[in-house]
């Protein structure tokens, strides 16, 4: 350990997450798959979980199968045997595990007026978005606690922040996922286990642009999308891509952020700090 405090394994080194094992719920497309591709890259190997079989198994032969360190597993979040297999065939398979990521998630149906929301779709978001989140804290930190170390990053939205961007069941959704972060990083941090999540703004993926055509511009929809959920980006000149995400998720697992804990990490361009006005 140097005067500044950085060590050998905690500088820049190019491949951050070198000899570590996550896994990705909802990792076969959108966001979860740029995780899955950018922890590759840096060395880890990794567990896509998800309920789309086809483009999971796609993923992970892209990418070189499990010789090279990626592997699928079919997992719905809303069922807790699914989670619990998912996280031992991980663990089992490639050793340990050190990264969970909580990504999994859905918006639900675009529903403006309260008054015709079927009550059966917001279980079914919270179902997805809260219950599959707390599925993943508790048997993360089931595998993570006897290690004394791990990472927990569950994805959050700009929704977890504001009110107004997006169905109230999502809206509330996200706001319980900062608090089971909050909540569960108070319990882990004396086992050594880092909980954050991170909270990006509108990002084109199959989620925000479900009826986008192979191959289209996705500027358009995004403008839909963006009309719907009620804010324009604060930040001009540059698009949120699925990777700018990851690169965040990929910041809070690794060893970079070893003393960051309970953090709801803003990928927004500033949107919930400026845009405190929305329609
Ligand atoms: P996406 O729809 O592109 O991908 C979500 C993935 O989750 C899919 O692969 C899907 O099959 C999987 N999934 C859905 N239900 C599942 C279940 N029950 N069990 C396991 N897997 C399941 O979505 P995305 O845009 O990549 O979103 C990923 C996360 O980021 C979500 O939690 C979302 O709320 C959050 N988010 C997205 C945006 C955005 O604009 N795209 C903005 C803020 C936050």
């Amino acid at each position: 350990m140097s005067a500044t405090g950085s060590s050998p394994s905690s500088s820049n080194s190019a491949k951050r997450l070198e000899g570590k094992v996550a896994l990705v719920t909802g990792g076969a497309t959108g966001i979860g798959e740029a995780i899955v591709r950018l922890f590759h890259e840096h060395g880890a190997k990794v567990c896509i979980a998800d309920i789309q079989d086809e483009a999971g198994q796609q993923l992970r032969d892209a990418l070189g199968g499990e010789e090279l360190g990626v592997m699928f597993v079919h997992c719905d979040v809303t069922a807790e045997e699914d989670v619990s297999r998912a996280v031992d065939a991980a663990a089992g398979r490639f050793g340990a595990l050190d990264v969970m990521v909580n990504n999994a998630g859905i918006t639900g149906a675009k529903v403006t007026d309260i008054r015709n929301v079927d009550f059966a779709e917001v279980r079914r978001v919270f179902d997805i978005n809260v219950h599959g989140v707390f599925l993943g804290m508790k048997h993360a930190a089931r595998v993570m606690i006897p290690r004394k170390r791990g990472s927990i990053v569950s994805l959050a939205s700009v929704a977890s922040a504001i009110g107004g961007m997006g169905p109230h069941a999502y809206t509330a959704s996200k706001h319980a996922v900062v608090g089971l972060t909050k909540s569960v990083a108070t319990e882990l941090g004396r086992h050594g286990v880092r909980v954050n999540c991170v909270s990006p703004y509108a990002v084109p993926t199959p989620l925000s642009m479900p009826h986008l055509p192979q191959g289209a511009r996705a500027d358009d929809a995004l403008k839909d999308f963006l009309a719907f959920v009620g804010g324009e980006a604060n930040l001009k000149g540059v698009d949120l891509m699925p990777r700018d995400v990851a690169q965040a998720v990929l910041y809070l697992a690794s060893e970079e952020a070893r003393y960051v804990s309970a953090l709801n990490l803003m990928v927004d361009g500033g949107f919930t700090a400026v845009n405190n006005n929305l329609k």
